[in-house]
């Protein structure tokens, strides 16, 4: 078993709370940086540990920070993205629910880091449950003295504070969700300038993730140089991984950086293995705006390497035969899965989660979908797959915020890898829709 650096503690009754979290731990760093570490100690400690966003974007956290403008007098914002909705990801959900302190104490940390005297959770709409178990932990924590002003008397005050979203997957989005803190309509901004120089209310701002911000804690607890041990390469630490699909053990695990996907899948330690002894037909690894990976590419890399569960590894080959880490969704495929209905289905939610501001992403996630639809229900020509790989290409790298490239990524690597089943939608309609028909079916009757 990988070591758990974040979920160490989760399965303890009541670690939730803040008795149990000290107990455990809980706020050791704070009182280590507080009380014999300069704000910018505690920013080389990031920097040497080599963590990256934890978020989809795999930035460098330290490198960021560092981008962070200093002008006098002016106020700096750091901002919590709770705003977890991407298909097949759910672990920051599980974190937050598990043991808020861990981002309560994440973000004291780097709050003091950056000078950032008032921070935000910016948490999704749906996760309305999830907002009362942070605002019970904030409130602790301002009880305890660990928010609020000269905390430790070190001089430091730290204000934080929960912001529901309205339910908007753009708000995920770094400008987005800055616009709809402001309380305007979350549209992502033209960059540059970039949040770390005008963000919220045209202040210096850093945006990171929840479990980015959480990894802070055992980064200040071990230092970054043995933080920056665990992993391979510059896939440093542990990762969040939400695992779901036709496996057996669905669920949030902690991984080391590094484990190969074979044993994640297969491992009882891990997923169990494909559910009902049924074969492996593909993985998406990052949640559903990253590139699907057929079977074969799954366990190895084209070049024939173990294919490993970090960034590189996942990457290896580019977008003709790797796809990405991303935000750690990970969905498993039987051989029974429809590749073209559930690209269809990843299609629909972008289109219905376009702001529209960018044709491209606006016309072209409808058009996109329409084609999917037709495909599916057995009136698509053969042409259709031209027509999206076009439509897609159009999209990519030509839209104000990267949601373009999320809804066109697994529409061109689904038809890459599996043009052989959206010819046969097509050739075969009535099998098809048979087919997929008979599994909705049989899905119902076993619910
Ligand atoms: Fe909006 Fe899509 Fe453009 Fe992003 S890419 S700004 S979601 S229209």
């Amino acid at each position: 078993m990988s070591r758990k650096l974040l979920l160490e503690h989760a399965h303890i009754e009541g670690i939730n709370g803040y008795e149990t979290y000290r107990k455990h731990g809980g706020y050791r760093a704070v009182e280590k940086a507080l009380k014999n570490m300069a704000p910018a100690d505690v920013l080389e400690e990031v920097k040497k540990s080599g963590l990256r966003g934890r978020g989809g974007a795999g930035f460098p956290t330290g490198m960021k920070w560092s981008f962070l403008a200093k002008p006098e007098g002016v106020p700096r914002y750091l901002l919590c993205n709770a705003d977890e909705s991407e298909p097949g990801t759910f672990k920051d959900r599980y974190l937050m629910e598990k043991i808020p302190h861990l981002l309560v104490e994440g973000m004291i940390l780097s709050a003091y880091a950056l000078g950032a005297n008032t921070s935000y959770i910016y948490i999704r709409g749906e996760y309305s449950w999830i907002v009362f178990i942070l605002e019970k932990a904030i409130s602790e924590a301002y009880a305890k003295g660990w928010l609020g002003n000269n905390i430790l008397g070190s001089g430091f005050d730290c204000d934080l504070y929960v912001n529901p979203g309205a339910g908007a997957y753009i708000c995920g989005e770094e400008t987005a969700l800055i616009e709809s803190l402001e309380g305007k309509r979350g549209n992502p901004r033209i960059k540059p300038p970039f949040p770390a120089v005008k963000g919220l209310w045209q202040c210096p701002t850093v945006v990171n993730n929840v479990e980015t911000l959480a990894a802070v804690v055992p980064i200040v607890n071990e230092g970054g140089d043995n933080y920056a041990r665990i992993g391979v390469g510059r896939s440093t630490g542990t990762k969040l991984i939400s695992a779901g699909g036709n496996i057996n053990k669905p669920g949030v695990y902690e991984i080391e950086l590094g484990l190969p996907m074979e044993e994640f899948i297969y491992s009882d330690d891990w997923c169990g293995g494909i559910k009902n002894g049924k074969r492996l037909k593909a993985c998406v690894p990052g949640g559903s705006s990253v590139p699907i990976l057929p079977h074969y590419l799954v366990t190895k890399t084209a070049a024939g390497e173990n294919r490993l569960l970090s960034y590189e590894s996942l990457a290896d080959g580019g977008f003709e035969s790797g796809s990405m880490l991303g935000s750690g969704g990970f969905i498993v495929y039987d051989e029974d899965q429809c590749v073209v209905r559930n690209t269809w289905n990843f299609t629909r939610f972008y289109h219905h989660e376009s702001c529209g501001q960018c044709s491209p992403c606006r016309e072209g996630t409808g058009w996109m979908e329409k084609v999917l639809e037709r495909l599916e229900n057995g009136k698509g020509k053969l042409s259709d797959m031209d027509l999206l790989v076009e439509v897609a290409k159009k999209i990519e790298g030509n839209t104000i915020c990267p949601l373009g490239d999320a809804a066109a990524w697994p529409v061109a690597s689904a038809i890459r890898h599996f043009r052989d089943e959206f010819e046969w939608h097509v050739r075969e309609p009535e099998a098809c829709m048979q087919r997929n028909y008979g599994l909705v079916k049989e899905k119902a009757e076993m619910a």
